[in-house]
């Protein structure tokens, strides 16, 4: 920067502020987006947001990292390099910081989508960037994207809304499980309560299904925002269960879905 900068300068870097978070890489096959320093991460914070840069070169990989060196097919393959603290770890600590809490069964189960369990993670704690967190900040608040009505927060945007409730009702009649009409944190808690008492499968399918429901209706509300592309209820369904139904496949589990809904 020079030392007298123009007032157009000034102004660029005042701004740099208001703006971050709110633009973000679309990942496609990882190679142009940045592992540490770009927002890729759909909750819209970054990896040297949540770790130290220090702890992050532990991993062996280096400053400009793509996310493509963590992807390998559709699956995160993560470095398996002989050091203190490796992405692997990084994720393995999250998720055992996370073991006291009674949710961990839902979370991080052995059977979980890591970006699905770490999307639900974060509405959990308040800190997906919803239009509500946003204000005062550089860009117009708009209404919530899904229903165009309301003001956007974490209770309207997963279960009060329109449109997230026609694919609450969806799950619950093709999955044969129940959600309660009440706020986003007493759902979550009614969920880990009720959760707890079923098989250990059973409590690893529902955590899956919740999981994916809220990262599809967060990537659809994302897809309106950034891509003004709009989908319909039957196709956040198909995704989610999609999601649900590809995963335990692979694990050789898909006769624990409703026979209606295997393939
Ligand atoms: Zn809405």
């Amino acid at each position: 920067m020079p030392a007298k900068p123009s007032w157009t300068w000034r102004n660029v870097l005042q701004a740099r502020g208001m703006v971050t978070g709110k633009i973000t890489s679309t990942i496609g096959n990882g190679l142009n987006t940045y592992l540490w320093h770009d927002y890729w991460l759909p909750g819209g914070v970054r990896l040297c947001d949540l770790f130290s840069m220090r702890r992050l070169a532990e991993s062996g990989l280096p400053c400009n990292a793509r996310v493509s060196d963590i992807i390998e097919g559709n699956e995160w393959h993560f470095p398996t390099v002989p050091s203190k603290c490796t992405i692997q770890s990084v994720w393995e600590e999250t998720r055992i910081a996370r073991g006291h809490d009674k949710g961990s069964k839902l979370l991080w189960h052995s059977w979980h989508i890591p970006r699905h369990s770490f999307i639900l993670w974060l509405p959990i704690k308040g800190r997906l960037r919803t239009q509500d967190r946003l204000h005062n900040q550089l860009l117009p608040r708009v209404p919530c994207m899904l229903c165009g009505v309301h003001e956007e927060d974490h209770n309207h945007l997963f279960f009060n809304c329109t449109l997230s409730n026609a694919v609450w009702r969806m799950i619950s009649l093709k999955l044969h499980v129940t959600w309660p009409t009440v706020p986003w944190l007493h759902a979550w808690e009614w969920a880990c309560d009720g959760y707890a008492s079923r098989s250990q499968q059973h409590s690893h399918v529902l955590g899956m299904a919740l999981a994916a429901t809220v990262y599809h209706l967060w990537s659809e509300r994302n897809r309106r925002l950034h891509h003004q592309q709009h989908g319909s209820v039957q196709k956040l369904w198909e995704n989610i269960c999609g999601s649900v139904r590809d995963r335990l496949a692979n694990l050789n589990e898909v006769c624990l879905l409703p026979e209606s809904i295997r393939r």
